[in-house]
């Protein structure tokens, strides 16, 4: 068993881990990244090229501040490395006036949003068919996140900074001690100040006793029944949310050189309290498809319903919705719960967390998704 000594070690490099680990390394801190897969890989919750990037986050008015975070730091990012991490072509919010995401669009705190007419919002986005009340907020400094490109970059960059990784290393256990903390491997024990654990859907694996339900949701890809026609792609057809009478909704943005169009389902109950390590990665068509299928015919006539790619993937829910990012004890930082809407905020959560586990005054209220908040 070899032993090693760091500052912070943090546990499982996703979007939320890897980020951690770039601003704890650009603060100089001796950091170490350990992830139980290779960097960037598709079994957790980051993979299937694409987010959905928006800054009107209709989940709570505090998001709008990270998310810009996460677009400077992203910019910066890619000035240096000549990637793109995110693409901002604006983004629509639909649904009736007092729909979640009209109405969240509208009170996210700082974002510059227009409001669309029913009419306007038929006259420019013909792809729709709406309901007679739907009307639409642009918000338009959003468009969409690249993921694994993002995770990727932010390992690397953690690395040009002096961080250390070790990639397909799985953590079995973590100690904590009045101390310091020893986070272990089948190999080395590396013994360290604090530990940031942000294992995704496998935080409760580590951290246990945290309300958290990972989910089984596949992604899924189309084409329009045309494939010559230009209105589903990406420039005509920019990323959306759009929230339905009955309470379901789709999501998605339009197709690009790299990708489809994506379009999910929101809403559909069921694959909840999924094990991570168990998780059914068989695609089963009448089940997992049927549903999203009819509401596209429906919603988008002109969208062929049938996917032309599906792929596995998985949520991790709180019991509100938000995440669980903070301080869990003197020497634990815990970095989870995505609930379905944190790919956008990793970078400038990943700043949070450092600045968490560094003890400098977070830079936004965190309140919101402290841990101990249940
Ligand atoms: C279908 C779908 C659509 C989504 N759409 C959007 C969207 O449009 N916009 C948006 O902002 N967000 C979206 N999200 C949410 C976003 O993808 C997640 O919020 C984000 O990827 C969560 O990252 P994470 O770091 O928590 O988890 P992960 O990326 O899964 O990272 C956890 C990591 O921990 C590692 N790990 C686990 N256990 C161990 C261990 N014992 N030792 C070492 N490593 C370990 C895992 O291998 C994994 O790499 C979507 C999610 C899904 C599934």
């Amino acid at each position: 068993m070899t032993s090693l000594r760091a500052d912070v070690v943090v546990v499982g490099l996703g979007a939320f881990g890897s980020a951690a680990l770039w601003r704890l390394a650009a603060r100089g801190v001796d950091v170490v990244g350990i992830e139980r897969q290779a960097i960037g890989h598709a079994f957790g919750s980051s993979h299937g090229t694409t987010r959905l990037f928006r800054v009107a986050c209709m989940e709570h008015p505090g998001l709008t501040a990270i998310a810009r975070t996460s677009l400077a730091l992203w910019t910066e990012l890619g000035e240096r490395t000549g990637e793109t991490y995110v693409r901002q072509t604006g983004s629509l919010n639909v649904g009736a006036p007092a729909s979640r995401p009209v109405t969240g669009a509208r009170r996210a705190a700082g974002a510059r949003t227009t409001d669309l007419s029913h009419d306007e919002l038929a006259e420019r986005f013909p792809q729709y068919a709406l309901a007679d009340d739907d009307i639409a907020v642009w918000d338009p400094d959003a468009g969409i996140c690249y993921a694994e490109p993002a995770v990727r970059a932010h390992v690397a960059e953690a690395q040009r900074l002096g961080a250390t990784v070790y990639p397909h290393t799985m953590v079995t256990a973590i100690d904590v001690r009045p101390d310091g903390v020893t986070v272990r491997t089948p190999t080395t024990s590396i013994t360290a100040e604090q530990v940031v654990v942000s294992t995704g859907a496998w935080l409760s694996k580590l951290v246990p006793g945290l309300p958290l339900s990972p989910r089984r949701t596949p992604l899924f890809w189309f084409q329009p029944k045309d494939p010559a026609a230009e209105a589903f792609q990406l420039r005509n057809f920019p990323s959306f949310i759009w929230e339905f009478a009955d309470g379901r909704g789709l999501w998605g943005h339009g197709s690009d050189e790299d990708f489809l169009v994506k379009v999910g389902l929101d809403g559909a109950e069921r694959d909840r309290d999924v094990d991570p390590d168990e998780l059914d990665r068989y695609i089963h068509p009448r089940k997992d498809i049927a549903e999203l299928s009819a509401a596209i015919a429906q919603h988008f006539p002109e969208l062929d319903p049938e996917p032309v790619k599906v792929m596995p993937c998985m949520v991790t829910d709180s019991p509100d919705g938000q995440f669980l990012a903070g301080r869990y004890d003197e020497r634990v930082v815990i970095a989870g719960g995505d609930s379905g809407h944190g790919f956008k905020h990793c970078a400038g959560l990943g700043e949070l967390l450092a600045q968490i586990t560094t003890k400098e005054t977070p830079s936004t209220d965190v309140s919101f998704v402290d841990p101990h908040r249940f």
